[in-house]
């Protein structure tokens, strides 16, 4: 476990996620480790027709405003540091990857709900975290 110095805990910002962040605190704790958070909002595309611009700068911007108020939230709560707090823009996966290899993360926390098929063990996202991951990946079981 003392292997572990940096940790990056994904969070969807679901009522699931305390019981994700309370894993990360305690493994960080016991390893002396740092922790970081990532969340991941995905770009709103929509067409209609084609020809008809919309546009959702505005709505994305408050989406943005609110993870950030939420994730300032659960940083008091955890313990982590307001510049260990990280909101990115992309698919989930991609950015917690290329977060994880940025800041030297060597374990990712994720949580897994289990739904179907593979998702049965690993909700989609945790699959896709998984898979490609430059580091470990711990899937922390969530109940509902
Ligand atoms: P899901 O595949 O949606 O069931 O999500 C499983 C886990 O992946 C969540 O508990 C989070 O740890 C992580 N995750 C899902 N969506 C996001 C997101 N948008 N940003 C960061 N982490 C996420």
């Amino acid at each position: 476990m003392s292997d572990y110095t940096h940790l990056l805990l994904a969070i969807d910002l679901s009522e699931h996620s305390d019981q994700v962040a309370i894993k990360a605190r305690r493994i960080a704790d016991a390893c002396n480790a740092k922790l970081s958070v990532i969340h991941v909002i995905e770009p709103i595309s929509f067409s209609y027709g084609g020809d008809i611009p919309l546009d959702f700068t505005s709505i994305q911007e408050d989406i943005q405003a609110q993870a950030k108020t939420q994730l300032a939230k659960l940083g008091v709560e955890y313990g982590i540091n307001k510049e260990d707090q990280y909101i990115m823009l992309g698919r989930p996966e991609n950015e917690i990857h290329g977060l994880a290899e940025e800041i030297n993360a060597n374990l990712i926390v994720v949580g897994s709900h289990g739904r179907h098929g593979l998702a049965l063990i690993f909700g989609s996202t945790a699959n896709g975290v998984l898979h490609g991951a430059g580091c470990d990946v711990l899937a922390v079981r969530v109940k509902s």
